[in-house]
């Protein structure tokens, strides 16, 4: 009995509800490509990939995964909000998953690592149930608020991303929804699902560290500066991803913005961020 039971536990075994919805959501913006978008569709587009995006990127990863930066408890909450309007999950099931990746990458345990298919880093892993399961204790810091606990329970997680849905019909009406909502959300999808398939297989490696990270330019541009994932490997707390000009890092421009106008502070730098700027080199791990 117990063999049977492990070896079930090995074989595939989908996750239904996300196979269907997922293909159902990617089929639903193909109407997307059969007209010309108003303006108002792309101001839409844009207003809810920076808004999510950098939820994901600012909030879940460099503040809740990382604790790259401190801020106000309602700045806190709002992050929280903005990155669950991303329809990735609930704050503390993407920070317990992101924080066993860093544990784990591109070992047995790693949630999304490329090396098994680069289907599986992409969007595999999703759609499998052995690899949905929650580490909540290593994200158990984050259910201390109420806030953020609450967006993680049951159907909650998809209400702010739901919410978005409605001020887009409200705003762009039907082809607002289109652009605004569901292709948007494709757009920010497999902007975060590339850094964890294209820059745990191909990309620049200054560093030196123990898994395959690597950095690429174009997910850096697309993901608001998360392709600098070898940068953010060496030293994950630093919540400035870019360590020259040319790295282009949009999260780290916000931040810096609202670090000028005390919105935030303590903000992690890297050390081969400050020693790129005095002329030095560091070497990987911290
Ligand atoms: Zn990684
Ligand atoms: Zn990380």
């Amino acid at each position: 009995m117990a063999t049977a039971a492990a070896e079930l536990d090995q074989s595939v075994r989908w996750n239904w509800v996300n196979v269907i919805f997922m293909t159902l959501i990617h089929l639903a913006a193909i109407p997307a490509f059969f007209f010309v978008p108003s303006i108002t569709d792309l101001a839409l587009f844009v207003a809810f990939y920076l808004l999510s995006g950098f939820g994901i990127t600012i909030g879940f990863h460099r503040l809740l995964a990382h604790r790259g930066f401190d801020c106000s408890r309602f700045q806190y909450r709002l992050w929280a909000i903005l990155g669950t309007a991303a329809l990735q999950g609930g704050p503390v099931w993407w920070v317990g998953l992101h924080r066993k990746h860093h544990q784990a990458s591109d070992r047995e345990q790693d949630p999304h690592s490329p090396r098994e298919s680069f289907f599986h880093g992409h969007i595999g892993w999703m759609l499998k149930k052995s690899r949905l399961s929650r580490h909540m204790r290593l994200a158990s810091d984050l259910s201390k608020d109420p806030v953020v606990y609450w967006l993680d329970k049951g159907i909650n997680p998809v209400l702010p991303w739901l919410a978005t849905l409605v001020i887009c019909l409200a705003i762009g009406g039907w082809t607002g929804v289109l652009w605004g909502g569901i292709l948007r959300t494709i757009w920010v999808w497999h902007a975060t699902w590339c850094v964890n398939s294209v820059c745990h297989r191909w990309g620049q490696r200054p560093f030196d560290t123990r898994e395959n990270s690597g950095n690429v330019w174009w997910v850096g541009l697309w993901a608001l500066g998360e392709g600098w994932h070898n940068n953010h490997h060496a030293q994950p707390k630093a919540a400035i991803h870019t360590h020259h000009w040319w790295e282009i890092d949009p999260s780290a421009y916000l931040l810096w913005t609202m670090e000028k106008l005390h919105l935030i502070k303590n903000v992690v730098r890297s050390r081969a961020h400050i020693a790129t700027a005095v002329g030095e080199t560091v070497e990987a791990g911290e």
